[in-house]
């Protein structure tokens, strides 16, 4: 599932090049076709993207709401575009700019209140501007949960995904297994800026690359797509910092990737 830095830059593109236009929309796979009637003849004014979830404002106040989940497909051309398939949810459509969407977890139109009743529900996106990091402080660590599970919950904190939560409690030097209670406000600052400046960087260059990485390894023949990452799917390699072999483990269901000294549970530490 595309993290927050997919969706912003998907944003940053659309506004632009999509921004200004006015577009014919239809729904080829059909699931969609009176919603793109609703659509269809209006201006595009803003695009915004609050973590995993996109918002196309269009003239008249009406607002499309995208979460592209698993398998959602954005595409965009800058003509007319080529013949949608057959799973084209809904196709946005003008001479210079044309963008096709299929397989989305969401696809729906919004008043602006209902947006903002969605988006009131969402955690800070570190990304956005008027993100507030002392209430994703709060927001993170209330209850005992592990620190890694209450990083993929959207409703605390938006747009982290698998491998960004791996990287940032890295770059942190936080235990993942850390119950989120135990979360001190030092932790949370280097936390809060490890985020920002991941997503920042990958939402500017189209994917993750960890700073501290292992040197050379983006300009080694043959690279692996994990040779961008300090920890994320790195299991019995050497951490970068300090060499002890990269650990995994699974919680609820997901692999969580961390250096088992760098990351130490901080027992006898404080
Ligand atoms: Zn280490």
């Amino acid at each position: 599932m595309p993290e927050g830095n997919i969706i912003h830059r998907l944003a940053r593109v659309h506004r632009r090049w999509l921004v200004g236009r006015q577009f014919t929309a239809d729904s080829p796979q059909g699931r969609f076709t009176q919603d793109a009637r609703r659509l269809s003849g209006r201006t595009l004014v803003g695009v915004e993207a609050h973590g995993k979830h996109l918002f196309h404002h269009f003239e008249g106040e009406v607002h499309l709401h995208l979460h592209l989940g698993l398998v959602g497909n954005i595409r965009h051309f800058r003509c007319a575009g080529p013949p949608p398939s057959t799973a084209c949810r809904l196709r946005l459509a003008s001479p210079h700019a044309t963008l096709h969407l299929s397989g989305p977890q969401r696809c729906e139109l919004l008043s602006p209140e209902a947006e903002a009743a969605l988006r009131a529900r969402l955690g800070e996106d570190p990304l956005r501007p008027e993100a507030s990091a002392p209430r994703a402080f709060e927001a993170l660590r209330r209850g005992r949960a592990p620190l890694a599970t209450v990083l993929l919950d959207q409703a605390r904190i938006s747009g982290v995904g698998n491998i960004l939560r791996a990287e940032a409690l890295f770059l942190a030097r936080l235990p993942p297994q850390l119950p989120a209670a135990e979360l001190r406000p030092e932790d949370f600052e280097r936390l809060w800026t490890a985020l920002r400046e991941l997503l920042e960087d990958a939402a500017r260059d189209g994917r993750i690359v960890t700073p501290h990485s292992p040197p050379n390894a983006l300009t080694l023949p043959g690279r692996r797509r994990e040779d961008r990452f300090c920890v994320y799917d790195r299991e019995g390699q050497p951490c970068p910092r300090c060499a002890t072999p990269i650990t995994r483990l699974s919680l609820s269901g997901r692999g969580l990737f961390f250096c088992p000294r760098c990351q130490a549970p901080r027992r006898g530490r404080r």
